[in-house]
């Protein structure tokens, strides 16, 4: 049994996932960041120490998805603006300490891309993108049952190549990033800023207006369409991927916008069989997150999918 730990921006989730790939225990520790990093932690260590004492002989190995910025190899957190004062801790490190087990860390976007691409919707391909759009716009992109790594095992951020020039600020500091304009948060702004009368509506809501008919919940919904699919043209143009998998909050509407993304992929991309690229949703829904941690152990320590480093 694999201990799965997913360190997002609000909560930590933990659980035990079998050699199937299945999650038998999930429990959800909530953060409350004004209680400080340690007060977190501690609970976290806590309800791992009860679930290594429930199964027979302990964990067999732990992997953490986190949110980042982190290095994955040595297994420190960066700066995680949602996480203050968690910069510097080493979750591998210590997890390893006390468990007395290998540990493995990855990016969170990268975690639930590996554990797609070996259970859910990359099963039996070589080539993957999972891509998440929530509050922004994440990408893990697999070869081979493998992440894919960059210069000094860098993750690539395919959510901020810049699509707008003259586009809005990003949280990045550029402008125009493709994060800036089909993530949740941007769609809410600008159907605010188009209809300041309708007030400040979640991204799920103006969806939920768009199929009402409200005309400019309409136009926010195929502005949002027609960013992802412009960013997903330049993804495989890029990649030419076999899948790419879809998840995260905005997805949650992909009854509006798979149809229309698909489209603008098939008009964009002339120079490519995009029709070989599979676009999807994610099939491994809520467990995605701890269902990647664990394959991210497989991926480093599990000799039949071992990654050299
Ligand atoms: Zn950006």
């Amino acid at each position: 049994m694999i201990a799965g730990v997913d360190i997002g921006g609000t909560k930590v989730a933990l659980g035990l996932i079998d050699s199937n790939g299945a999650v038998v225990t999930r429990v959800d520790i909530p953060i409350e960041v004004d209680r400080g990093p340690a007060n977190a932690r501690d609970r976290m260590l806590k309800v791992m120490r009860q679930l290594n004492h429930e199964i027979d002989g302990g964990f067999r190995g732990i992997g953490i998805g986190c949110t980042g910025p982190i290095d994955a190899i040595t297994g420190e957190m960066g700066d995680v603006n949602t996480l203050p004062g968690w910069q510097g801790w080493n979750p591998m490190r210590e997890l390893a300490d006390e468990f007395k087990v290998t540990v493995a860390l990855e990016n969170d976007a990268d975690a639930a891309a590996l554990g797609e691409a070996r259970w859910g919707a990359g099963k039996g391909k070589r080539s993957m993108v999972g891509l998440t759009v929530g509050t922004g716009i994440g990408a893990g992109i697999i070869f081979e049952g493998k992440v894919y790594r960059g210069a000094g095992n860098a993750h690539p951020e395919i959510g901020h190549h810049i699509m707008e020039p003259d586009g809005p600020l990003c949280t990045c500091g550029a402008t125009g990033c493709w994060e800036a304009l089909a993530a949740g948060p941007s769609i809410e702004q600008w159907y605010a800023e188009q209809n300041p009368e309708g007030g400040v509506r979640t991204c799920k809501e103006i969806c939920a207006l768009a199929r009402a008919g409200d005309a400019a919940a309409q136009r926010a919904v195929d502005r949002l369409a027609t960013y992802l699919g412009i960013g997903l043209s330049n993804v495989i143009h890029m990649l030419m991927p076999e899948v790419i998998a879809l998840s995260g909050s905005v997805m949650q509407s992909a009854d509006l916008l798979l149809d229309p993304i698909r489209a603008i992929v098939r008009n964009n991309c002339r120079v490519v069989p995009s029709e070989n690229c599979l676009i999807t949703l994610s099939s491994l829904g809520a467990n995605a997150g701890l269902i990647g941690a664990a394959q991210v152990w497989h991926t480093r320590f599990d000799s039949e999918h071992k990654e050299k480093l």
